[in-house]
């Protein structure tokens, strides 16, 4: 087999980023665009010794899970890998995803497929959007989204992950820029000045907040924007942002406020937050709260215990859990996001949170040493790399009764909890949730807790 053959294969699984994975002749191939159960016609691209790279040519029989994409642009956008799968065919495949990797990589053994909490709906998910701008080969500004692994700005302002109200900012700004000859940013030559929009939405109070991401500090004719986008039903927050450095990071550190607040407000259940541009919030709110929830539950706190928040970025799950906790600690390495987590603690009237900025590998061992902390229970959410070794050292120094962990990466949770394992915890429930819907992406919720009550006198 060499390059430019055509081949027939059955797509068996996903990779990681969504692209179709099947066999032939004992050679792997990856074929993006594909869906688990599909029969294709490819075109192999590239050959390595035991895998290669197809192209889709032709679909010969469509697998029993295939739809039609409602987005025309999800080929070509790859934000939603598998928008071209049904969404119960999406559920079962991250299912299998996490079951999987708890068990191959965990080493769990007898453990049932998790239950995953999906969507009734799952489009329009998504409370924030953050648009790039760009010059057309005509001359006219344009907004979209960028072509796979480049900058170039394939326009479009519908995207049904987000909020409808992004379409009419959009358009109100395209037009704005057009009737002005304001110029998008180019990134070759660090001219021009709109660079991006973020736009946000507050799910549970209609607030919306726009923000000009500018190479520059103003816009001409900003009161004539700022009044057309005023219209925008539930508009509150107009401010601009200064990035004047030639850099793919979007937002720079300056803001400049335009008009009204300069955050809006969202809840997650009972529990208030103010977010502003800068500011990290979990992108799908409805599926946060059910996620929050289970780690809530699975927590099972009776009103007197010391809980441990790690990752606990603004702390939104240390404040659910303050709820009904004796005392809760967060740790998290942004020292912006801790003073959010201070703000919406204060906002809400919580006197029994405390928050310490640092790593969390850092913090806990260095309390553990110092102060001899201790807790009930320990929650951790870390990124996608999973716990650092000095950090599940200290957890399972201080004998927690529960660990929860709340995880972004399958992979590295097993592995992670494949050591709590062997250091006395034992893994009691698992249950999977759906954060972004037609991405491969998925959340678990894992409850550990002690093998014996004794076992503690083992551990080193
Ligand atoms: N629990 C929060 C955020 C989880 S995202 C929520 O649900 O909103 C993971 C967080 O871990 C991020 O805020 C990131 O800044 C933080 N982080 C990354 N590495 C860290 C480390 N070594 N120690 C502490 N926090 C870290």
């Amino acid at each position: 087999m060499k390059k430019d053959d055509l081949i027939e294969i059955v797509i068996e699984d996903l990779g990681v980023d969504g692209e179709g994975i099947g066999k032939t002749d004992g050679i792997t191939f990856f074929v993006k665009d594909t869906v688990i159960g599909d029969r294709v016609e490819a075109k192999i691209m590239k050959m390595k010794k035991t895998y290669g790279y197809a192209r889709l040519m032709r679909i010969l029989e469509p697998s029993p899970a295939r739809v039609e994409p409602r987005c025309a642009y999800a080929r070509q956008c790859g934000g939603c890998q598998l928008q071209a799968m049904s969404y119960e065919a999406q559920l079962a495949y991250k299912v299998n995803k996490v079951w999987n990797h708890l068990t191959r990589i965990g080493g769990l053994t007898g453990l049932p497929k998790p239950e995953i909490l999906g969507m009734e709906d799952p489009w329009r998910y998504r409370n924030k959007a953050q648009f790039p701008f760009g010059t057309d080969k005509d001359g006219h500004a344009v907004t979209g989204f960028y072509a796979a692994r480049s900058h170039r700005i394939v326009p479009c302002t519908e995207c049904w992950l987000g909020v409808e109200e992004n379409r009419p900012i959009l358009e109100k700004i395209l037009n704005h820029m057009e009737k002005r000859r304001i110029p998008a940013y180019e990134e070759e030559s660090g001219k021009g000045l709109v660079r991006h929009v973020l736009i946000r939405k507050g799910f549970s109070t209609g607030e919306i907040m726009v923000c000009l991401v500018l190479n520059g500090r103003t816009l001409p004719g900003l009161s004539a924007l700022t009044a057309s986008l005023k219209q925008v039903e539930g508009m509150t927050s107009i401010s601009i942002n200064v990035n004047q450095k030639n850099t793919n990071v979007i937002m720079g550190r300056e803001m400049i406020p335009v008009w009204g607040k300069d955050y809006i407000t969202d809840r997650i259940g009972e529990i208030s937050y103010q977010i502003s541009p800068l500011s990290f919030f979990q992108v799908n709110p409805v599926q946060t709260r059910k996620l929050y929830e289970t780690a809530l539950e699975y927590a099972d706190l009776k009103g007197e215990e010391t809980v441990w928040d790690l990752y606990c970025g603004i702390g939104t799950i240390s404040l659910f859990l303050a709820q009904k906790a004796g005392r809760v600690y967060g740790v998290e390495i942004v020292p912006e996001a801790i003073e959010d987590a201070r703000r919406n603690a204060a906002l809400n009237g919580f006197s029994n949170v405390e928050f310490y900025v640092g790593k969390a590998e850092e913090v806990l061992p260095e309390k553990y040493r110092s102060e001899g902390i201790r807790a009930d229970v320990i929650v951790v959410d870390p990124p996608r790399k999973g716990c650092d070794a000095a950090c599940l050292e200290t957890m399972v120094k201080m004998q927690p009764e529960r660990i929860v962990y709340v995880s972004c990466d399958s992979a590295t949770l097993a592995r992670d909890l494949k050591y709590l394992c062997s250091e006395g915890y034992e893994v009691k429930k698992v249950k999977a949730c759906d954060m972004f819907p037609g991405t491969v992406h998925v959340e678990t919720v894992v409850l550990l807790t002690h093998k014996s009550p004794d076992s503690h006198i083992d551990v080193k």
